[in-house]
């Protein structure tokens, strides 16, 4: 017979303390909401892991006691990944944050799931080498929660997103099982590939308690261009262009005039010229005389497109300026409206110019403003929705929620998919079934149970219950 539900809080703050299994509603205010804008979802605890010895007793315990745990890394998610909508524990790895190693040799860094990923990326670095993946979140979210959520950035473009970095993983299991899955070798194909089922399943199949992350070289050089544009779509046309001309660049982005004009009105490290209906942003790596032809070939694109000034970074920390700049969207739309909904979709790569038309049909269709900025090279668009109008009003709720129906109809008509990056976790829940076949859906549902039998952890979130 299981124990009634508090006696798992009391053995929790015996085997760990009360600092680290907090119950009160002042501390636990923190761990009820993401960056989502969803809502608060206090949990009944928030349990601060120092180890994954530690993780597998929570979720030994709370199998035994039938109690739901959501993983939590940073909560800079975007989609309610970390929300306790079914309440009981939040389970947070920001203690976990040491980096275990970094090996020069093997190419390799081995992880804690709550350091943060610039401070990883700084400390490799330092010794020459490289990790690509770089949300525009790098200075607040953790590892954990990148794999959890597959993190892509600017340089996902020719980098490819965190999966392809995660050689191995240490899993615990719901009931407190503990694995290693994966590997240390670049290579490998031994058994099924747990750790790719597992990066980007958003804290619902298992808690990653060690993360063996491959790095790269530094490249030698890197080289940064914006182009003022009039328009959006002289944007997608220049974007295109630049696919096709050759080299591609490491990161590509767009950001259309709504988000240009919210830029300009925040404290940022860069200007946008005068003149610059949309902004794309070009950056290129390799060696010194191959970029130079490179960068020229990608200016004369946006020359073509009608560029109206093209500029180039002379140093880094120009280069720096323009990046942070750009990192500063999405927080310039949010903090400038009462209310933002950020959206993340992707269309196949020619159809940008086309989703870029949609996008601003439905905004006027709608009355909504919608800024769209984001990896254009990888057709993901982040599509940000925002109005200053009283969010509990029902009727505004509803305004939102069709333009939002509309832009995921257009993403999937174009051959699309709901979500690049961001995740689906309680945000797209339910609309994972207008992209989904019910039978893949079941085929899901059935693999979350072979983790997972009691669907326990972070109940509600990425499939369809
Ligand atoms: C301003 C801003 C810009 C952003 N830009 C980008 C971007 O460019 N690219 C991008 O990909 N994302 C971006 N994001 C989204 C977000 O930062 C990423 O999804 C990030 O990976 C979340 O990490 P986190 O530590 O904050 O995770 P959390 O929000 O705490 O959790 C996210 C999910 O991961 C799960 N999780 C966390 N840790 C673990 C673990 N150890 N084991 C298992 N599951 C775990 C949680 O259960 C949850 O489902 C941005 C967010 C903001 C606010």
């Amino acid at each position: 017979m299981p124990a009634s539900p508090i006696d798992i809080y009391e053995l929790l703050t015996r085997e760990l303390g009360s600092r680290r299994v907090l119950r009160d509603e002042e501390r636990l205010e923190a761990y009820s909401h993401d960056e989502s804008g969803l809502g608060r979802f206090p949990p009944a605890a928030a349990v601060l892991c120092e180890s994954a010895a530690e993780v597998s007793l929570v979720l030994r315990l709370a199998r035994e006691h039938r109690v739901p745990v959501t993983p939590r890394g940073t909560g800079t998610g975007m989609t309610g990944g970390a929300l306790a909508v079914q309440g009981g524990i939040v389970l947070s790895t920001e203690r976990m944050n040491q980096v275990l190693a970094i090996d020069e040799q093997d190419l390799l860094a081995v992880v804690e799931p709550g350091v943060i990923t610039g401070v990883l990326q700084e400390q490799v670095e330092a010794v020459g080498l490289f990790y690509p993946p770089d949300p525009a979140s790098l200075e607040s979210c953790s590892l954990g929660g990148n794999v959890a959520e597959n993190a892509g950035g600017p340089r996902a473009f020719k980098y490819g997103v965190t999966r392809r970095y995660t050689l191995g993983l240490e899993l615990a299991l719901m009931g407190g099982e503990r694995l290693r899955c994966g590997r240390r070798t670049v290579k490998g194909v031994t058994g099924y590939d747990v750790v790719a089922t597992v990066v980007g399943s958003e804290g619902t199949l298992a808690v990653a308690t060690e993360i063996t992350l491959r790095l790269l070289p530094q490249p030698p050089a890197v080289q940064t261009m914006l182009a003022a544009m009039p328009d959006v779509v002289s944007a997608g046309v220049a974007v295109t262009s630049i696919l096709r001309a050759g080299e591609p660049p490491r990161a590509l982005e767009i950001i259309d005039g709504v988000t240009v004009d919210h830029l300009r009105r925040k404290e940022s490290p860069y200007r946008f010229p005068a003149g610059a209906g949309a902004v794309v942003l070009c950056e290129l790596d390799g060696h010194p005389e191959s970029l130079e032809a490179a960068m020229l070939r990608a200016a004369a694109a946006c020359a073509a497109a009608g560029a109206v000034d093209v500029f180039v970074a002379k140093d880094e920390s120009e280069r720096r300026a323009i990046w942070q700049t750009r990192r500063n969207a999405s927080p310039a739309l949010k903090e400038l409206h009462r209310s933002k909904t950020a959206e993340d979709i992707v269309v196949p790569l020619g159809r940008i110019p086309e989703m870029l038309g949609r996008i601003a049909a439905i905004s006027a269709r709608h009355g909504i403003t919608i800024g769209t900025f984001g990896h254009a090279g990888d057709g993901n668009l982040h599509v940000n929705l925002v109005h200053d109008e009283d969010e509990a009003d029902p009727a505004v709720r509803a305004r939102v929620q069709a333009a939002i129906d509309d832009l995921f109809r257009a993403t999937l008509a174009l051959g699309g998919t709901l979500s690049g990056e961001h995740g689906i976790g309680l945000a797209k829940r339910d609309h994972v079934a207008w992209e989904q076949t019910p039978e893949l859906i079941g085929f899901q549902q059935r693999l979350k149970r072979v983790f997972d039998p009691d669907g326990l952890l972070n109940p509600g979130k990425k499939i369809p219950q």
